[in-house]
């Protein structure tokens, strides 16, 4: 291929587009009020209407080359991992890892559904209890190492539930937070997890009995353990030794005078394997604990429930032939084409980056239809992000139509978790905004669990004020 070849796109969206699904004021049928006043409007409806729209939307704007791209996020998948995990591990309380995707709507229907909060910050911390109706006592400041401003903010805060893993945090929540209950993080195998945590964090069980007898010293309350086998946790027959070792944990604690009662297996969960987790996790928990009368046990779970709530749109704005040898000899396994899109590994694909995902590609939209046949002849071709960094590369190889072109459209699934909460505006560009809806699963009891939850914090605040 040349770049001859690369004709730009033709205008696109035009009058006779095919269009399958109705108009987003279809839905508007007084059901799409604010639940919310100050989030961005609560829509109905199957993501993909959503985002066949934002991309009419863009092109209802002047500068079809200047469409932003952006979310849409499906809380109705956000609903559907909880009750898979009710059903898996219903003897576990899940508190969301903040971080994996601080959603403002995402923490409201966890909140509305019972679970507790993972921080690891005084600004998550702030963040939740902004939300209101959530009492601090369902946070875990799961930070094992802690500025001291910000146990003695967690103090105010009346957040009592700490981690820690080493001899100075406990010198430092003595002196700024002496009442706090403390867990013990320990280290577990995190060799079968894309992000291994136990490089930075966790307690070898060698060092258990110490930091305990230290912190009985300085009159601390320690009650209990918790782990993280590494996120993005690809072998659930690691929680089963994850267990041996709280276990282990547990009865250092019973010899360092402690009767710990809370169980915190951490996060890690990965949607594919999870009910194969939670029955490692189930047995081993049984196994290892078989009478826990009083011990509470919870999880952090963060890519579980957010990885596949949200999907992204983005426009190809440029286009070019690679200067490579392959590229003229039309070698298959290099790419014929490079598309430079409107988000990259600044802004949502960090995940590419931070997180060690691999991210998948598929046409939204081309030469004006939403409609891809089946047999697109397709090319292998490169996506790169819009700034002006190399390294901004979002896919080095994905087989594409070859009629794509400049104003089409890319959609990448699987998009929620550990993206848009670390994008960055390098380059002067906009982080990508996000679309809600409650989308095509039980969707009515999605609106109706929101609703409730929003009423329920009015006559909070009515009855504090
Ligand atoms: C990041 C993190 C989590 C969430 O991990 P996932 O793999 O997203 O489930 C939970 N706990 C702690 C302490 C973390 O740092």
């Amino acid at each position: 291929m040349s770049l001859v070849d690369l004709q730009p796109a033709p205008i696109a969206f035009t009058a006779p587009l095919s269009r399958p699904d109705p108009p987003l004021d279809f839905y508007d049928d007084g059901l799409n009020e604010s639940i919310f006043p100050d989030l961005p409007p609560l829509r109905h409806g199957h993501p993909d209407v959503h985002l066949r729209d934002g991309i009419l939307a863009g092109h209802a704007l002047a500068d079809p080359d200047a469409e932003p791209a952006f979310f849409v996020a499906d809380l109705s998948q956000v609903y559907a991992q909880h009750l898979r995990w009710r059903a898996c591990l219903p003897q576990i309380q899940p508190f969301y890892a903040v971080k994996c995707n601080p959603d403002p709507y995402v923490l409201r229907l966890l909140a509305a559904l019972g679970t507790g909060f993972d921080c690891a910050s005084n600004g998550e911390i702030s963040q939740v209890l902004a939300v209101g109706g959530i009492d601090p006592s369902r946070i875990i400041f799961a930070n094992p190492c802690k500025a001291v401003s910000f146990v003695r903010n967690a103090a105010r805060q009346r957040v009592d539930l700490m981690t820690f893993d080493n001899a100075d945090e406990l010198y430092k929540i003595a002196r700024a937070h002496p009442r706090a209950q403390l867990v013990i993080r320990i280290l577990t195998d995190d060799t079968k997890s894309l992000c291994q945590l136990g490089i930075k964090f966790g307690a070898p069980l060698a060092t258990v009995p110490g930091l305990l007898a230290k912190a009985s010293e300085l009159g601390l309350a320690v009650v209990g353990v918790s782990f993280h086998v590494g996120s993005g946790c690809y072998d659930p027959s690691v929680y089963t030794d994850a267990i041996a070792r709280a276990r282990m944990a547990f009865d250092m604690g019973a010899d360092a005078g402690y009767r710990f009662t809370l169980l915190d297996v951490g996060g890690g969960f990965e949607d594919t394997h999870f009910e194969q987790a939670a029955s490692f996790l189930s047995d081993a928990i049984d196994m290892h604990f078989p009478d826990r009368g009083e011990i509470k046990i919870i999880a952090e779970p963060g890519r579980f429930y957010v990885s596949k709530a949200f999907n992204l749109a983005t426009n190809i704005i440029a286009r070019r032939a690679p200067l490579t040898d392959a590229a003229v000899d039309g070698a298959a396994d290099q790419p014929a084409v490079m598309y430079y899109i409107n988000d990259g590994v600044y802004g949502a694909f960090n995940c590419i980056l931070f997180d060690h995902q691999v991210v998948h590609p598929y046409v939204l939209s081309m030469g004006g239809s939403f409609h891809i046949a089946a047999g697109e002849p397709l090319h292998t071709s490169s996506v790169w992000g819009p700034t002006c960094d190399s390294i901004d590369c979002v896919c080095p190889m994905a087989q594409l139509p070859r009629a794509l072109r400049v104003g089409d459209w890319l959609g990448f699934p699987n998009m929620g978790a550990y993206t848009v909460c670390a994008a960055s505006m390098f380059n002067g560009f906009q982080v990508s905004k996000v679309v809600y809806t409650t989308g095509s699963f039980r969707a009515a009891e999605v609106r109706g669990i929101l609703a409730k939850f929003a009423e329920d914090i009015r006559v909070l605040e009515a009855r504090d004020v």
